[in-house]
């Protein structure tokens, strides 16, 4: 069966962001001509190191702003771009109305996936803050649809990591190695998608016939955890056990409740997922929607378990520098207590 029309031009919008970086390495690894929508400078060096070595593989970065609706409609007919995925970070999401727009005046575009990679952003109810940001998501999806731009919502779940309650992007910070946090009774459980594979499946659903006008859906059978089970593994990666305190609902929501950005989002998520259990409360079924594991049976995705180990060795490198400070060398494990212990 056919599922790929084109190997057409991507643009990435974002690609200097956590996720947007994904997507784009995932874009070049899949051989597809990427371009690249760079912000003017702001002076940021690891921003800039980053576009840097996506241009050394190969991107084509065009400077411009996703929402100067005039350039963007410049840029996509210059470039014949078929494909526009935006990664744009949560505080900038009504910046993609005027790409929108854009998209609809150049005609060039086959398919947008607009700043989605969370959950199904008409469904979930968060509470503030986190709800204003979906219903700017919504407002993103209405105007696609209302202007007929063929889409694929991508709703990824969570990123394979431990996911702290007041921490932006957790996939760049280890778990605990002092006490566990755990959300309630710990049961309700969640997806966990490592980033290389959130870049590598949306990729490959862009220009995939049976993805257009869909939301997609990641549930990896492979990475579902509650946090009691993610909090085992991690213990069993790290040879130990540590304490756990429980934090409430009533936690979570006076810190969502506390309205400090990028905190009380988080905890506002935090809540739906843990508590409410957003990602799980639904069956996929609908006309709109499809899961992304049926979709490519074939294609592995990265275990949580292998993430894990991943950050098991960040400790352990972590661990090897202190020995190289500390003349005596220690066992990983002793080593690790004595790090919990000092932290
Ligand atoms: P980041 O803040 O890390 O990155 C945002 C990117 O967008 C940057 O490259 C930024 O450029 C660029 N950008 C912002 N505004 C514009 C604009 N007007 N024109 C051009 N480029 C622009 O975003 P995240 O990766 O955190 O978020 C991306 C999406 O992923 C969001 O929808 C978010 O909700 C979701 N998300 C999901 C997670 C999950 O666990 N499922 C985790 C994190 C995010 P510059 O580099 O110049 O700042």
């Amino acid at each position: 069966m056919t599922v790929s029309t084109t190997n057409g031009r991507v643009l990435i919008v974002g690609a200097t962001g956590f996720i947007g970086q994904f997507v784009a390495e995932a874009s070049l690894d899949a051989g597809r001509p990427t371009y690249v929508l760079v912000r003017p400078s702001s002076g940021n060096h690891s921003k800039t190191k980053v576009a840097k070595a996506l241009q050394d593989r190969g991107a084509i970065l065009l400077n411009g702003l996703a929402n100067d609706k005039e350039l963007m409609v410049k840029l996509l007919k210059e470039h014949h771009i078929e494909v526009v995925v935006s990664a744009v970070g949560g505080e900038k999401i009504l910046d993609q109305l005027s790409l929108v727009e854009a998209i609809a005046s150049a005609g060039t575009v086959k398919r947008f996936l607009p700043s989605e990679f969370g959950h199904d952003v008409d469904r979930a109810e968060p509470v503030e803050p986190g709800l204003q940001m979906y219903k700017e998501k919504r407002e993103v999806r209405r105007l696609v649809e209302k202007l007929g731009i063929p889409y694929t919502y991508i709703c990824c779940n969570s990123i394979a990591s431990w996911p702290y309650y007041d921490n932006r992007h957790p996939s760049e910070v280890i778990p605990p190695l002092d006490k566990f946090q755990i959300y309630g009774d710990g049961s309700v459980k969640a997806y966990f998608v490592a980033g290389t594979d959130i870049g590598k499946f949306t990729m490959k659903t862009v220009d995939d016939v049976r993805t257009v006008n869909k939301s997609v859906h990641f549930r990896p059978p492979c990475n579902f955890y509650n946090m009691n089970e993610l909090a085992a593994l991690w213990e069993r990666k790290i040879r130990r056990t540590l304490p756990r305190a429980t934090i409430t609902e009533n936690d979570l929501l006076s810190v969502a409740a506390e309205n400090r950005l990028p905190q009380s989002i988080v905890a506002s998520f935090t809540h739906d997922i843990f508590i409410k259990g957003c990602q799980v409360n639904f069956a996929i079924h609908g006309p709109d929607e499809t899961e992304v594991s049926s979709l490519y049976p074939n294609e592995p995705f990265r275990t949580l378990d292998e993430c894990f180990n991943d950050f098991l060795l960040k400790v352990e490198d972590e661990n090897t520098k202190q020995s190289d400070e500390i003349p005596t060398p220690k066992p990983v494990v002793e080593a690790l207590a004595i790090t919990a212990t000092c932290a």
